[in-house]
């Protein structure tokens, strides 16, 4: 997988500057970078911010986790070098919403620190923001929407394993997110606005 393939590229710049975009859009392009255990609430939180930020006339758009492994991704799996490779893409992806002008909110597990790290270098300043949805795995748990963690735990009890996080495999939680929401406490819809109050005071919803 991270054998080069291409040679001899270029990279082609076109004749529409940054600037021009954010005026025609009257927003800068971002990545709203959400990152939490399975159930912690990132989907959840997605569809309310997007709702949000369209109704305000703001162009965002959600990358979502199951969306993309049907599609782009559906050739991954779930190993360690799969979920790399699957944060990559998105990244990418992402990336180029983000230039594009738009707001890129993608809301996938994204375990680990390595991976999301990547994304960030790859990123403009700025144009990353890092959210960590955060629950306690007992919380996480006891909701279960989609019965995943039951799953996992009998798999571990008969012995062969999911590989699912929290519970066979490492949840890495971010160190210096530039967003904690506490889904204990709070509600999603409060969960959204937080995270709209902050790109509101970034300066992202004007030119
Ligand atoms: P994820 O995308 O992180 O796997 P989902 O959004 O699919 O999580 O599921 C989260 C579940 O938790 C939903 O059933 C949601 O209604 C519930 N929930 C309870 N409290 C909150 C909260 N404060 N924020 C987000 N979700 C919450």
């Amino acid at each position: 997988m991270s054998e080069k393939k291409g040679t001899n590229l270029t990279w082609h710049a076109g004749s529409v500057t940054r600037e021009e975009r954010q005026q025609l859009l009257n927003q800068k392009g971002v990545t709203v970078w959400m990152t939490g255990l399975s159930a912690s609430g990132k989907s959840t939180i997605a569809v309310i911010l997007e709702q949000m930020l369209l109704h305000q006339k703001k162009h965002a758009y959600r990358l979502d986790g199951d969306n993309i492994r049907m599609g782009l991704n559906k050739n991954l799996g779930f190993t360690a070098e799969d979920r790399a490779e699957n944060i990559r893409r998105i990244g990418e992806v992402a990336r180029l919403f983000t230039d594009a002008g738009v707001i890129a909110i993608t809301s996938f597990i994204s375990p680990y620190k390595k991976d999301r790290d990547l994304v960030r270098a790859s990123s403009k300043p700025g144009e990353f923001i890092e959210v960590y949805i955060n629950v306690s795995l007992e919380a996480a748990e006891k909701r279960d929407p989609k019965g995943l963690y039951k799953k996992a735990r009998a798999a571990v009890a008969s012995g062969k394993g999911m590989g699912f996080t929290g519970i066979d495999d490492p949840y890495e939680a971010p160190e210096k997110p530039e967003i904690v929401i506490d889904t204990e406490n709070s509600t999603p819809e409060s969960a959204a606005e937080q995270i709209f109050a902050h790109l509101d005071k970034g300066g992202y919803l004007t030119a």
